[in-house]
């Protein structure tokens, strides 16, 4: 069989630990096998990203801007006990924080469903995908604790020197105080992310906040999505898509009781503790894909779960490797997949259908890995590790091309 030829690279983001050993396995026996590769690399491990001074991350973020496209393995996010493990210079950024701070992108995240894993709430028949926005609020608030009465005060002093005041509150003892922002740029991002994003995959998107408390903080997010969503409307007309903004409460309860299938965009904090329970919902951390969508249109697709630290520490034991690499496998299939569409390669889209399809079947017979294994259900799994579960997935998408 001959190779799919690309035309424009993607970057690729080497990781960490259990997923760096995964990540290699893929590009094996599952991609290079049936593409001509090509693939500006940069190797986001920790001992290079403490070599280079995390230059290595910027970089990478760069041509992700160039390219439009990157697939990226899981890192490790230093703290105080890997400055110790690695020997590190300085204890470094989030690599994931400083590739979405170039690219200035929001987050989406989707489960995988197969047939055998069966959601806690069984109405959710197909994927929920939910939209958090990554900048402001409580996560770069600024908090008191005050001990006497007083006076609470939010003031504005513009460049112009004209100032605005508010009082908060007449405070006639000890109280806790918390002062916080968005930016309305960083709102627009966000919603041009999540429009281009629900186009892109064609699903509807829903939006809440809780404007009818916070008239001014959640109503300018409100009306930011709504004058957006005039640049995409009709976009979203003509792939018969919707847009549907409700109340924070009034969306938890339909969301509840929908069959899944679209977009759930969501504020900071809201959408924080939302990805946690909506996952949680769907069965495993093993089984949801994240991509990054930057408002001008560049992807960047990762596993939504971490290095596997565990299973890494069992391997160096000299332990065969028995993590779940479908995750990983999306984020290849899906890299490509967009590489193909951006650029007009039928067969590298293909490819990228054939890759999520084989590992579907190979899961459908029962062939799976040890996480999946204690949740399955209607199948008699048999349980493989992470090899041999990828030389079927190979075999699978040979016979599928
Ligand atoms: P994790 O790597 O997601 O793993 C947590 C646990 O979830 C594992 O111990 C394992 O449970 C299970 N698990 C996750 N993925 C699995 C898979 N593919 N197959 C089977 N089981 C899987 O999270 P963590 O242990 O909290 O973090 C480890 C490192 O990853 C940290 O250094 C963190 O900074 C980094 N991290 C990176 C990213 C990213 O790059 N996007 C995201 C999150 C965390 P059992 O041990 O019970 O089998
Ligand atoms: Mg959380």
């Amino acid at each position: 069989m001959e190779k799919i030829k690309m035309t424009v690279p993607i970057v690729e983001m080497d990781g960490d630990e259990m997923t760096r050993v995964i990540w290699k396995m893929i590009k094996d026996e599952l991609i290079l096998p049936f593409v001509d590769l090509k693939t500006e690399y940069y190797d986001l491990g920790l001992m290079e990203r403490d070599r280079t001074e995390d230059e290595i991350t910027i970089e990478s973020a760069q041509a992700t801007r160039k390219y439009g496209v990157a697939v990226k393995c899981a890192t490790i996010t230093p703290n105080a006990q890997r400055m110790e493990e690695y020997k590190l210079k300085k204890m470094w950024k989030s690599p994931n924080a400083t590739i979405r701070g170039i690219l200035d992108g929001t987050i989406f995240r989707a489960p995988i469903m197969t047939d055998c894993i069966k959601p806690a709430i069984s109405r959710w028949t197909k994927p929920i995908t939910i939209a958090r926005h990554a900048y402001g609020d409580v996560y770069r608030g600024v908090e008191l604790r005050t001990g006497e009465p007083g006076i609470a005060q939010l003031i504005f002093t513009g460049e112009s020197g004209k100032t605005v005041k508010q009082e908060v509150a007449q405070l006639q003892g000890p109280a806790v105080l918390q002062g916080m922002h968005n930016t309305e740029k960083s709102i627009e991002s966000f919603a041009h992310s999540c429009f281009k994003y629900a186009i892109d995959t064609k699903q509807d998107l829903w939006f809440s906040t809780k404007d009818t408390i916070s008239k001014i903080y959640d109503g300018a997010f409100k009306e930011i999505f709504e004058r957006i969503y005039k640049d995409y409307e009709e976009e979203f007309k003509s792939l018969g898509l919707e847009f549907f903004y409700t109340l924070i409460d009034d969306a938890a309860s339909r969301i509840v009781r929908s069959e899944g299938g679209f977009i759930w965009a969501l504020k900071n904090y809201d959408g924080d503790v939302m990805s946690d329970l909506v996952s949680t919902v769907y069965g495993s951390l093993s089984m949801m894909t994240s991509v990054l969508v930057s408002p001008d249109g560049k992807y960047e697709y990762e596993a939504a779960h971490g290095t596997i630290t565990r299973h890494y520490y069992r391997y160096l034991q000299g332990e065969t490797p028995t993590a779940n690499p479908i995750a990983s496998i999306f984020a290849w299939s899906g890299g490509l997949r967009k590489r193909g569409e951006m650029d007009g390669n039928e067969p590298l889209v293909r490819f990228g259908n054939a890759l999520e399809e084989a590992c579907l079947a190979t899961i459908r017979e029962g062939i799976m890995t040890k996480d999946l294994a204690q949740m399955a259900e209607g199948v008699t799994p048999k349980v493989v590790n992470t090899e041999d579960f990828i030389k079927t997935v190979a075999e699978k998408t040979a016979s599928l091309m």
